[in-house]
């Protein structure tokens, strides 16, 4: 078997559900020290048992020049076991594709990366500054693995690959999102005086509801526009015979380059004192163990897009198309909280986060190419 598809392979034979992420990192690890490199862990603070660290890796050329950061998230979403034709944690090949755990998202990503780093720390004369490489935990869940090595200050880079899991178009800009608090007061009231007394939250809610998701959004010319989700309410109690007097409203926003969090509170605000419901209704943006997403775009005239495409046609034959992702995922944080311009492209398959998953084999092959000729070019030496 080629080495990189075995590699591929030990990686989906490792289970490493999103919470258990320390075995597939000292498998890294051990993988990195094989290079002739110096692993090392990064432990998020809420991880107390230290069983979910990320490894990172530099690899030096000697020779000034730029630095380019190759990342991917070494956890997987769940599986629901008897819904699978195969072993979710056993790389199964059948008819020229690979089933398993990890398989599309995103373990052929994560072994091109590491045959990448192999491939220069054995010719470092090919390329001149740095490669770093990071081996992230917890992006499924909040991202605390890529939060924590933002914390360290290990990551600075001028260029960074996200090798997540879409080949036939690279994705150069996200949206980012937000999660909004809404309470809506009411006044209570035996319900048999109502509605001469009482004022019934739940019915102010729901007006307040239609509104928010009616408020404008900026738009911009490739993510289209931000967009008002008002995702669960809550409120009022039916086993008593009282009108509401509290509603909780849950609002999720995406949004694009230009809109701040501050900006949507104002704008939920706006649709409360509109319909006269600007003294009953507290908004806050929900606390989460983790910053928010903000959103970017890479100019597609960046080197880095340039590059990534050159290097596909070459490699494949064919024409890369460039997209924008309506949603969020650790390349925001690389573009905005690092500010290194990422491009999202690596070997993709089948069935996303859900049953059966699966990878191609050729685009595990060809991205592992196309990442040695990006980093080739982009770090002439
Ligand atoms: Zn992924």
């Amino acid at each position: 078997m080629d080495p990189l598809i075995q590699r591929w392979f030990d990686l989906i034979n490792i289970r490493s559900v999103n919470g258990r992420e320390l075995e597939i990192a000292e498998h890294i690890a051990g993988l990195i020290r094989g290079f002739g490199l110096t692993p090392h862990f990064s432990r998020f603070e809420d991880d107390v048992e230290g069983v979910r660290p990320s490894v990172w890796t530099e690899l030096d050329s000697g020779r000034p020049g730029k630095t380019m950061l190759l990342i991917g998230h070494i956890d997987t979403v769940d599986v629901t076991l008897e819904n699978w034709k195969t072993d979710p944690f056993r790389a199964t090949e059948i008819d020229g594709k690979v089933y398993g755990r990890g398989a599309m998202d995103m373990k052929g990503g994560l072994a091109c990366l590491l045959s990448t780093l192999e491939y220069f720390a054995a010719h470092p004369e090919r390329f001149s500054g740095k490669i770093l490489a990071a081996f992230v935990s917890d992006e499924e869940g909040l991202s605390r693995g890529t939060y924590a090595l933002c914390d360290e200050g290990v990551l600075k880079a001028d260029y960074a690959v996200m090798a997540e899991c879409r080949f036939t178009n690279a994705a150069i800009g996200f949206r980012g999102r937000y999660s909004f608090e809404v309470t809506v007061r009411g006044q209570s009231a035996h319900a048999s005086r109502y509605p001469r007394r009482g004022e019934n939250a739940l019915i102010s809610a729901g007006k307040l509801a239609a509104a928010i998701e009616a408020l404008p959004t900026k738009s911009h010319p490739k993510l289209v526009g931000g967009t008002w989700c008002v995702r669960y309410m809550s409120g009022g109690n039916p086993d008593t015979l009282v009108v509401p007097d509290s509603c909780y409203v849950f609002v999720d926003r995406y949004v694009v380059p230009g809109e701040t969090a501050e900006d949507c509170i104002a704008q939920i605000r706006s649709a409360a004192a509109g319909l006269g419901l600007a003294d009953k209704v507290d908004v806050r943006l929900k606390p989460r163990k983790s910053p928010y997403m903000q959103s970017f775009a890479v100019p597609e005239d960046h080197e880095l897009v340039t590059t990534l495409v050159d290097c596909y046609a070459d490699v494949t034959g064919k024409d890369l198309e460039l997209a924008y992702d309506p949603s969020v995922c650790d390349s925001n944080i690389v573009a905005v909280t690092l500010g290194i311009p990422v491009v999202t492209f690596g070997p993709s398959g089948e069935n996303l986060h859900g049953d059966n998953e699966c990878g191609y084999p050729e685009e595990v092959l060809a991205s592992f190419e196309i990442y040695k000729r990006m980093v080739e070019r982009l770090l002439t030496p």
